[in-house]
């Protein structure tokens, strides 16, 4: 028997979704009919690897010599005594990852599979970058041929991630249709996908999209979980009282509470969505608090519709949370009473972003200041002896010109 080193929980009671790719009404693949027999071979070949223990301590072994996993779980003993020492505060350090988030625990994961399956080129969609940078990361150490669609209004505005995406030896493909921001670049991909799908696999960057991706992204997210929970016990002997993560689409949230799904009586999961400039201006990325249920990208989830219910702007300081749905997972999670999510504004962000910057040392990216900034709801309600988590999904370094701009 090979030795088990790998850090993916696959015995949950929790077993969503189910064989049709739905999380109770969520979910799904509403996809042309040639789209949909890829999505079934992608999903025999995910199913496969994801049982071969072997192919799980290759991925795991990759994130450990690159990103540096396990990632640190920091017990943030200023912030704790800011907040009146009532629960204890651990950061979960998502921010230290190579290319500067959790995005690459997912790519490394989906790349290797590519591999594995004897694809030589990959695709993306990116909206501010950072899965772009990802991917191109992943494609320059295995040698594969890397092309990244990202909206030409986007591309506009994230020069600096254009050009690492380009030093590393990616394509980036403009995209023109629509807003030219990531909704249009997702199109753009599954659109080339559908042409070239017999050399061509298309890595998807968060928990949204068609059956089984929602499902293979927060498998591979699910490391972040995992390690929390075996981390938690070690340092305090208990489970977590609280566990909070931005939510965007969906990625660093479900791969943060998908362990604790068997423990949601005991453990409060909370997603902090993008409140904007509150949710009542319309300015605001919050599927969850405003949005209907619609067919978006292939998948049943919440999004924010206009008056004639097609899907709407959304809008967020933050560019990696700034998207108009939530993954199917997220949005059976809040129906089902399993976890709870509020909006946070642009504001509010900002002041958590200063504030773990200056009595921490920890320059969080704006999107997991969103979660941070809940603290000051959350930390008056808590006592003595509990323990509140904190996913940081990224690191600020990305976001300094931007919040120049907003302060001027
Ligand atoms: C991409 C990104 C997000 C949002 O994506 P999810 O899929 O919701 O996790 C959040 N934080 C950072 C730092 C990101 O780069």
């Amino acid at each position: 028997m090979t030795e088990i080193k790998h850090k993916y929980e696959k015995n949950l009671k929790y077993n969503l979704p189910d064989r049709k790719g739905f999380f109770g009404e969520f979910g799904g693949a509403y996809v042309p009919e040639k789209l949909q027999l890829v999505l079934k071979q992608l999903e025999v070949d995910f199913e496969k690897a994801w049982a071969d223990d072997n192919f799980l301590n290759e991925v795991y072994e990759r994130l450990k010599e690159i990103s540096g996993r396990p990632t640190p779980l920091y017990f943030a003993e200023n912030l704790t005594k800011h907040y009146g020492n009532k629960a204890k505060i651990y950061i979960k350090r998502e921010d230290l990852n190579h290319t500067g988030s959790h995005k690459l625990n997912n790519v490394m994961g989906q790349a290797l599979l590519a591999k594995k399956l004897g694809n030589k080129k990959v695709i993306a969609e990116t909206g501010a970058g950072q899965h772009g940078v990802a991917v191109a990361t992943a494609a320059a150490f295995l040698d594969m041929e890397c092309k990244v669609f990202m909206g030409s209004h986007d591309i506009a505005r994230q020069k600096l991630n254009v050009e690492r995406m380009k030093m590393l030896g990616a394509e980036v493909i403009a995209v023109e249709d629509g807003l030219k921001t990531l909704k249009d670049a997702v199109d753009a991909a599954i659109n080339y996908w559908l042409e070239n799908c017999d050399d061509t696999f298309y890595i998807l960057g968060s928990t949204v999209g068609p059956h089984p991706y929602p499902k293979i992204v927060r498998s591979f997210q699910s490391i972040i979980g995992v390690e929390i929970k075996e981390q938690i016990l070690e340092k305090e002997g208990r489970l977590p009282d609280y566990v909070l993560a931005c939510v965007g689409g969906g990625s660093n949230a479900s791969g943060t509470f998908y362990p604790f799904y068997d423990d949601t009586d005991k453990v409060k999961l909370i997603g902090l969505e993008a409140g904007g400039e509150g949710v009542e201006t319309g300015k605001h990325s919050a599927a969850l608090a405003k949005g209907k249920k619609v067919i978006l990208q292939g998948g049943v989830q919440y999004a924010l519709v206009d008056e004639n219910g097609n899907v709407g702007k959304s809008y967020s300081i933050s560019a990696g949370i700034d998207y108009p749905g939530c993954g199917p997972e997220l949005c059976y999670m809040k129906d089902a009473g399993k976890a709870e999510f509020y909006p946070v504004t642009d504001n509010e962000a900002i002041k958590a972003f200063g504030l773990l910057s200056k009595i921490e040392g920890i320059v969080p990216a704006i999107e997991s200041a969103h979660a941070v900034a809940y603290l000051e709801h959350l930390m008056p309600q808590t006592k003595e002896g509990e323990i509140v988590i904190v996913t940081l999904s990224g690191r600020g370094d990305k976001d300094g010109e931007r919040l120049v701009q907003y302060f001027e």
